[in-house]
């Protein structure tokens, strides 16, 4: 298997080389170069393996030049007990007869991006033997808030790699800037910037396609790589959960073998609902992608006319982890989509990159259309999700869910299609609990976060996420701060170039 350029402007490359290096040095991203298709009798066939065996069987048929045992190492380190001490690791919990979550916060950090981010640095450090070149690898991390720790801890003390997050000063909450600051590990750096996501993620995609840049980090034997969902190792592992929510919902009877579900994603960079795509691609029996955005809704404008077009307000809302307007990932799809013409990916980003805005052509849109629906939640959609699941199935959500749900609501009273569907929640409650609380109680609270953490341990009973229990005794440990255009300076200071 090997991986080509969403730009057609690079050679191929096997699987470790495409993880070594994030993304194409001379920008675009790497995919596949083709998506190995599945029969059904397969996929059923395996509806009984674990969660880790899972994973094998699917990296094994992306990672063709990874041994077997490397593949099983990685799986069984990543997907361990400890790191997931749940059953099925992603467990599908019911809220009702045709509406299933699929659970992807039992990861270290709190948020799903843990399902990556655990087995991801076993892949990198592999994938760099492979390579032979020993350069040290410096990860530089773009969040919105919850990659940063997902990756903190997933890379901190892996040797041979630095791990350097840059995230919006004003864009995470307490707890997730927390979370980052308190990370230890000999190899962690953290630093926040005056901007927004959008200036962090465009910051560290300058620096990887800035030659002189690199040519300097070669010199001090430094490579970079990257750990957002624009890294390949990334989006696998992300593959591994629909299918283990497939074979959950087979093996209680709540489908029938080869019967397609619908599945809801709360949506930022189109890494996540990407992958169910793949999924699918391979032969999940899926029916609709519902992608379900905040109010930043340029996908869902998208999905609807075909114009992607990034001139509008950036807005601060309650599932931070959306609030993009930049989905990187969708430029996968498109080339996915079109049968791969990176002719029309190249004018299309070109067309965004002049002019903040492209369109594409009608037989596209149609295409996409016929598996992709957009729908979006404005605030107070969301808040009244989070308050009627809890009041009505007990059960709490954290607002990126809520959005997945209010959005797949919203699809089924457009469209009566109420087909078994999985919503993707990416994060505990706790991780955003004044959100969750204010919902709750409806109405603005002001006290500090960790005390909203205990009320809503107090009034709800749900058990307090243990990335979250015992945070604010931790000491800070990372204090950097710089300017958008200080990216380039603050690394050269870390790296001491
Ligand atoms: C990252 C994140 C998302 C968005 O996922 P993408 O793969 O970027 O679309 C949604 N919810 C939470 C909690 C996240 O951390």
């Amino acid at each position: 298997m090997e991986y080509i350029s969403t730009r057609g402007n690079y050679n191929k490359v096997c699987a470790a080389e495409a993880i070594r290096l994030g993304m194409v040095p001379e920008g675009g991203l790497f995919v596949p170069e083709s998506v190995p298709a599945l029969g059904l009798e397969e996929i059923i066939s395996n509806k009984d393996l674990n969660y880790q065996e899972i994973a094998v069987w699917i990296f094994e048929k992306f990672l063709t030049d990874y041994t077997r045992e490397e593949i099983e190492k990685s799986a069984a380190a990543a997907y361990s007990k400890e790191n997931f001490p749940v059953d099925n690791v992603t467990p599908l919990v019911k809220l009702d007869d045709n509406t299933y979550i699929l659970e992807l916060w039992h990861g270290p950090t709190a948020a799903f991006k843990d399902l990556a981010l655990q087995v991801m640095p076993y892949l990198l450090v592999i994938a760099a033997e492979k390579s032979e070149i020993n350069d040290e690898i410096v990860i530089l991390v773009a969040t919105s808030g919850d990659t940063g720790k997902a990756a903190l801890e997933g890379f901190k003390d892996v040797e041979g790699v630095k791990i350097i997050v840059f995230y919006p000063e004003d864009g995470v909450s307490h707890v997730q800037k927390d979370q980052m600051n308190t990370t230890g590990g000999s190899n962690t750096e953290v630093v926040s910037l005056k901007g927004n996501f959008d200036d962090c993620q465009n910051a560290v995609k300058e620096i990887f396609s800035d030659k002189d840049f690199k040519e300097k980090m070669k010199r001090n034997s430094y490579q970079f790589s990257s750990a957002n969902s624009i890294n390949w190792g990334r989006l696998l592992p992300q593959l591994v959960y629909y299918f283990s929510a497939y074979f959950q919902l087979l093996n209680s009877g709540a489908i029938e073998a080869g019967e397609n579900v619908n599945i809801s994603v709360p949506t930022g960079n189109f890494g996540n609902i990407l992958s169910a795509y793949y999924a699918s691609e391979m032969g999940l029996p899926v029916e609709k992608f519902i992608c379900a955005s905040n109010d930043n809704n340029v996908l869902t404008d998208f999905l609807n006319t075909g114009e992607y077009n990034i001139n509008r307000e950036f807005k601060k809302t309650i599932s931070p982890s959306m609030d993009i307007l930049i989905s990187s990932n969708l430029e996968r799809f498109l080339f996915e989509i079109t049968g791969h013409d990176s002719d029309k990916i190249n004018k299309w980003y070109n067309d965004l990159k002049q002019t903040g805005s492209f369109k594409i052509d009608k037989n596209t849109l149609n295409k996409i259309k016929e598996k992709f629906v957009g729908e979006f939640s404005f605030e107070y959609e969301a808040k009244a999700a989070v308050k009627s699941s809890y009041e009505k199935y007990n059960y709490l959500i954290d607002p990126h869910t809520a959005v997945g749900i209010d959005s797949l609501s919203k699809y089924r009273s457009k469209t009566d299609d109420y087909t078994t569907a999985v919503v993707d929640s990416t994060a505990s409650p706790y991780k955003f609990s004044r959100a969750v609380l204010e919902s709750l109680k409806n109405e603005n609270i002001t006290k500090d976060e960790y005390r909203i953490i205990e009320e809503l341990n107090d009034l709800t009973g749900f058990e307090i996420h243990r990335a979250i229990a015992g945070l604010e005794e931790k000491e800070t440990l990372h204090k950097r701060n710089c300017k958008k255009d200080e990216v380039k300076s603050e690394l050269e200071d870390i790296l001491e170039l």
